[in-house]
């Protein structure tokens, strides 16, 4: 059985809310906690859901190997997978999941061909940005090329294992569960 899942998707397909979904569903799931460069968001807790960190300690982190990979993400910040929660987590029989992008899945793919890799599509484009302004936690700007990658991403769902749509969260959650078991 895979233990590794990558789940990507563009962004504001809501694919953060799916994992929660997840993880309440199986409390035995572990997900990475990933390394960011970017500031935290109101209410965003270090170590919680990124570990905050400065530009000099992520180069650090990348020399010393210490990320299973890496990326600039929306043309700004760099995040990355740290590795040794992972391995251990494997290693201690766990399903892993990594919420990461696209050039991480692929990244990961390269490294660890039995992950199972999981893309995560909106039901159309229109919904996609409408999720996305709703969510208000983005500036026009930044709305903007958020765009623009979500575009990319959405280009990249055929180098995924499976695409999974989100009408809705615990439907779209249980289809991933299933893939996690099936594979
Ligand atoms: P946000 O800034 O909205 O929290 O995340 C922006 C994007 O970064 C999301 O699409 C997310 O999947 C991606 N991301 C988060 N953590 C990682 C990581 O460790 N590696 C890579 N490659 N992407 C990540």
């Amino acid at each position: 059985m895979t233990r590794l899942t990558v789940i990507a998707g563009p962004t504001a397909v809501g694919k953060g809310t799916v994992v929660l979904w997840m993880l309440e569903k199986d409390p035995d799931i572990r997900l990475s906690v990933s390394a960011t460069t970017r500031e935290p968001r109101p209410g965003e807790v270090d170590g919680e859901h990124y570990f905050f960190v400065s530009d000099q300690e992520f180069d650090d982190m990348i020399s010393a190997g210490e990320l299973l990979e890496y990326a600039v993400v929306h043309q700004k910040h760099r995040y990355g997978t740290p590795r040794k929660p992972v391995e251990e987590a494997l290693k201690a029989n766990k399903q892993v999941i990594l919420e990461i992008d696209v050039q991480g899945a692929r990244q990961i793919k390269r490294s660890m061909p039995e992950a199972n890799l999981i893309f995560i599509a909106p039901p159309n484009w229109d919904e996609l940005r409408r999720r996305l302004v709703d969510r208000g936690t983005e500036s026009p700007e930044q709305v903007e090329i958020r765009l623009e990658t979500a575009k990319a991403e959405l280009a990249a769902a055929s180098e995924f294992d499976h695409t999974v749509i989100n009408y809705e969260v615990a439907e779209c959650g249980q289809q991933v569960l299933d893939l996690m078991q099936a594979s």
